[in-house]
């Protein structure tokens, strides 16, 4: 770790209390700052609160008065979910205190350099993809943030010769003030978190802080194929590396001949690859671009990419009974994401959806029902997913009264060859605590067909 002198004697406060704002506290502490933690939720319901105060911090719990400003505070670290419209927030922006999200800390101290990766979809693919590339060509990799350990706590243990792998949000890239990953990516653009950020262009500049501080010593990873990620990029100082699934890149990465390319060599043929999905081609191709910078032997690359069945509850490869074959992509909370589950597969598919019914019909997926040849569906949402099915001509729509029921029908109906599919396209807490423990009943009731 660093030794930062910066903080000593310092009066910092600390916002939010959540497990990247415990580890930003105890971290602050240790570079000899006076820590003062601020939560909503009052201290009797916070645990971790509760034990910073035991460590001798001064903890305020239950609101966010304030008077807390009037402490003579130098930096405000942040939980990235709290907006910026706080008034605690507005207040010590209007009095020039810098707010910083807890990433920033963890790069300030950090000897190994990052990647940053950053994108509305398909973060976690493409993190847990470049983690297993570079540890297979022994470069010893980190994971940090959202996946994994919380990146303040990573950062103090880290050499230099290692790298710290990061998944980014557009609310944690907000908070960035240094951060210079030596390698960022973004992957896409599309319209979310618009209660946070107002409109799709603040999102994008957000997530366009990735590239920032960089210079030509960086690389700045891009998405050919997504004009609007285009179009931030021109800020980018790094070396521009692009990659696209649908035009020739001789300098960046590409898809020629049923190959992935990277600067005009092949690296693998598509079908040697596991994981499913035109949208996951983007990811790989992101990934593999980053290793290949890296300097990771294409052997490591393709070893990853022939064993890699998918993140947990994406897409994920379950397993094949009698020649169907299973997958688990309970991580499909909405209709797009189902759309490219969909998408990923031209065989025969039994479709498993259904759950918290948010208002909305389900037509838009009307277009990529062609291969569907039934669904199985349950929760608030079946009445309306039958709806849509029998729009499209559906010939098999059966409503069940839960996941393991449906697997059941799902393999009494299949016939060699097919698919069946967990996609929702909804969210899970009308029948389940979490989309995982949705996605653990689906392979525990997969497993149980044999
Ligand atoms: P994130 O961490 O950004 O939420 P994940 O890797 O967890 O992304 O993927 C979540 C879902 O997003 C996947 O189930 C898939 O439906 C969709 N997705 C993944 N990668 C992409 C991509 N490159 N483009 C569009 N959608 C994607």
């Amino acid at each position: 770790m660093k030794t930062i002198t910066d903080y000593q004697n310092k009066n910092i406060l600390v916002l939010g209390m959540a497990k990247s704002g415990y580890a930003a506290a105890v971290l602050l502490k240790k570079l000899g700052a006076n820590v003062i933690v601020n939560d909503s939720k009052p201290l009797a319901e916070n645990p971790l609160a509760t034990e910073l105060q035991g460590q001798g911090m001064e903890v305020v719990c239950g609101g966010h008065p304030l008077e807390l400003l009037e402490k003579n505070i130098s930096l405000v670290v942040k939980n990235p979910g709290i907006p910026y419209s706080n008034p605690l927030l507005v207040a010590a922006k209007e009095k020039n205190i810098p707010i910083v999200t807890e990433v920033e800390l963890a790069y300030r101290i950090s000897e190994a350099p990052f990647i940053g990766i950053t994108g509305s979809n398909g973060k976690t693919t493409t993190t847990t993809l470049t983690f297993e590339m570079l540890k297979e060509g022994e470069k010893h990799p980190v994971i940090a943030g959202n996946i994994g350990t919380v990146a303040c706590e990573v950062a103090q243990d880290v050499t230099e010769q290692q790298v710290v792998v990061t998944e980014l949000s557009s609310f944690q890239l907000m908070g960035i003030e240094t951060f210079q990953p030596k390698i960022a990516v973004l992957l896409n653009l599309f319209e979310a978190h618009l209660d946070y950020h107002g409109t799709k262009k603040e999102y994008g500049l957000a997530k366009a802080n990735i590239f920032r501080n960089q210079t030509e010593n960086d690389y700045s990873i891009i998405n050919a194929d997504d004009e609007d990620v285009m179009m931030l990029i021109e800020q980018s100082k790094g070396q521009k590396v692009y990659f696209s699934t649908t035009k020739m890149i001789e300098d960046g990465a590409c898809v020629k001949d049923g190959a992935l390319y990277f600067k005009g060599e092949k690296v693998i043929d598509i079908q040697d690859i596991v994981l499913p999905g035109k949208h996951n081609l983007e990811n790989i191709l992101a990934a593999m671009s980053i290793a290949k910078l890296m300097g990771v032997a294409n052997e490591a690359i393709i070893a990853v990419l022939k064993r890699f069945t998918g993140v947990k509850h994406r897409l994920e490869y379950v397993t094949t009974i009698g020649n169907r074959k299973f997958y688990n992509d309970s991580k499909a909370t909405n209709m797009l994401a189902t759309e490219k589950a969909l998408s990923a597969f031209t065989q025969p598919v039994i479709l498993l959806a259904g759950g918290l019914d948010r208002g909305n019909e389900f037509d838009d997926l009307i277009p990529y029902f062609g291969h569907v040849k039934a669904l199985l569906t349950f929760g608030q949402t079946a009445p309306k997913l039958v709806k849509a099915a029998e729009k499209a001509g559906m010939k098999v729509i059966k409503r069940v009264d839960n996941v393991e029921q449906a697997v059941q029908e799902a393999y009494a109906l299949s016939e060699e060859g097919d698919v069946i599919l967990l996609s929702p396209a909804c969210a899970s807490w009308d029948q389940f605590k979490t989309f995982e423990e949705r996605g653990d009943m689906f392979i525990q009731a997969v497993h149980k067909l044999v």
